[in-house]
């Protein structure tokens, strides 16, 4: 009986131990998996547009996005559609 019990702990002890170890790979994978998005966000918000408007330079994913023109802000959108109108 006790033979039983020791394989059935042990049995326990080895899923255990492979239940942490792939939470612990999930972990580090996940990890990377943000260090390498993050670092993505940083060039990305280095690239810089020029508002079509006023000629200021401002971050890409700040920008407002009009087809192929960007503005530094939704007014300068609305100023310069407006103008090319007249
Ligand atoms: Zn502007």
């Amino acid at each position: 009986m006790s033979g039983l019990v020791r394989i059935i702990i042990l049995g326990m002890l080895l899923y255990l131990a492979r239940h942490l170890f792939q939470k612990f790979q999930q972990n580090r994978l996940e990890q990377a998996e943000k260090k390498r998005s993050e670092a993505k966000k940083k060039v990305e918000s280095e690239k810089t547009v020029r508002c079509d408007h006023c000629g200021i330079y401002i971050p890409a994913d700040e920008a407002i996005v009009d087809g192929e023109k960007h503005y530094c802000s939704l007014e300068h959108k609305e100023q310069h559609i407006r103008g090319n109108d007249q």
